[in-house]
């Protein structure tokens, strides 16, 4: 069966929603107009709504025709990226430096359209709550899915198991990936100081060289990776900023490292840590440097459970084109790892089309493609009717 008929009869209002969040995006924490909009439509409809969870959060509650015990929570995202748009179609951000860059913008627009049929037809037992979540962009223990959770979003709202998805570019529209198990990595971020006194250039004997040391430092990270995981396990460090030096004749005194490390089995990411540390240590010593590190996990892996993963493939089937049961997993990290930490469930990749000409995920040229709409919409009501009958 392809997509819900009674869905796709109101895809032009669909794109309507999804071209008004895209031409007016807000940034982490500031979805108060998304969050209205979201609110006024569930309300609309007969939805019981709840603003303010986790900041600018939305739930919403919908009982089936039917009494059941079961409750199911579908999640999206509503948060915008600070990026300067470049598209000029008329629905392009009203709003410079704000850009719904990774597409949440269609996953609001998604769940409001599962909302609004499930609310139309309740042809389920039990209860759905429709999670809207602002700050996935920001992540991390600061980020929307963890504070929704420390607000209290689990107890306050029954969810015996999560769904949400992320489109993903380079997929077809009416595909749609899946994968039961570790599906995103967890991410960590490290800062690196390495210290001296400072020296005039051309008297580096006078000191220790951070300039030279960091440089050290950034080739004997990779050996992480290289030498102290285990080949068949997957790690990524990468060092994405430095900081360091302001003349050409000046040894600075300090320069500072920061990168991210993405992993997915514990054994990998416990022993990144140490080994950072470890590294830091030797190096800094070799050349008589001075270093401070400090550590932070981020992200949890993103990992679904095996049944909710079944469930998820038995509702994508239903509604897609084509579904992939074994995609290539992905070192990007997905704040719902929270989620699914809280609670059993299932995260899923829906194809946004093409992936050329800027069509990536948080560039400034990408848009996110109105034809998936009525996909993702038919797969959470699909998810609601199959595991709440
Ligand atoms: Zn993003
Ligand atoms: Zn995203």
């Amino acid at each position: 069966m392809p997509i819900i008929n009674r869905i796709a009869g109101f895809q032009d209002e669909m794109t309507e929603w999804r071209h008004h969040l895209h031409a007016n995006p807000e940034l982490s924490y500031q979805e108060y107009a998304t969050a209205k909009f979201v609110a006024e439509k569930l309300r609309a409809w007969g939805i019981e709504v709840t603003e303010g969870v986790g900041g600018t959060g939305v739930v919403g509650i919908l009982r089936g025709n039917v009494d059941g015990e079961r409750a199911i929570g579908l999640r999206a995202d509503m948060d915008a990226l600070a990026i300067l748009e470049r598209n000029v179609f008329d629905h392009r951000s009203r709003s410079d430096g704000v850009m719904h860059a990774c597409g949440h913008d269609g996953h609001t627009t998604m769940l409001l359209g599962a909302a609004r049929y499930l609310a139309e037809t309740r042809n389920f037992a039990g209860r759905v709550a429709f999670i809207f979540q602002p700050a996935e962009e920001m992540g991390g223990a600061d980020g929307g899915a963890a504070r929704m959770i420390r607000e209290g979003l689990f107890d306050r709202f029954q969810c015996d198991e999560i769904y949400g998805l992320h489109n993903w570019p380079g997929m077809d529209v009416g595909t749609f990936a899946v994968k039961a198990g570790p599906m995103m990595a967890s991410g960590d971020s490290f800062e690196i100081e390495v210290l001296s006194k400072g020296m005039h250039a051309a008297q580096p004997h006078k000191g220790a060289d951070v300039i030279l040391t960091a440089g050290h430092l950034i080739v004997a990270l990779q050996q992480i990776s290289a030498r102290n995981t285990d080949p068949l396990d997957s790690i990524v460090v990468s060092a994405t900023q430095i900081h360091g030096g302001d003349a050409y004749n000046v040894l600075p005194n300090k320069v500072i490292i920061r990168g991210t490390v993405r992993a997915f089995s514990p054994q990998a990411r416990a022993a990144a840590e140490p080994a950072i540390r470890r590294i830091v240590d030797g190096i800094t010593s070799s050349t008589g440097a001075s270093s401070t590190v400090s550590y932070a996990q981020q992200y949890p892996t993103l990992v679904n459970s095996q049944a909710a993963a079944k469930s998820a493939e038995a509702a994508a089937l239903s509604i897609f084109n084509r579904v992939e049961t074994n995609p290539p997993q992905t070192m990007i990290v997905e704040d719902f790892a929270f989620m699914l930490e809280g609670r059993p469930g299932c995260y899923g990749w829906i194809g946004n089309g093409p992936d050329d000409n800027g069509r990536i995920l948080h560039s400034a040229w990408f848009d996110f493609n109105d034809e998936a709409l009525p996909f993702g919409a038919s797969y959470f009501a699909a998810v609601v009717e199959q595991q709440l009958q």
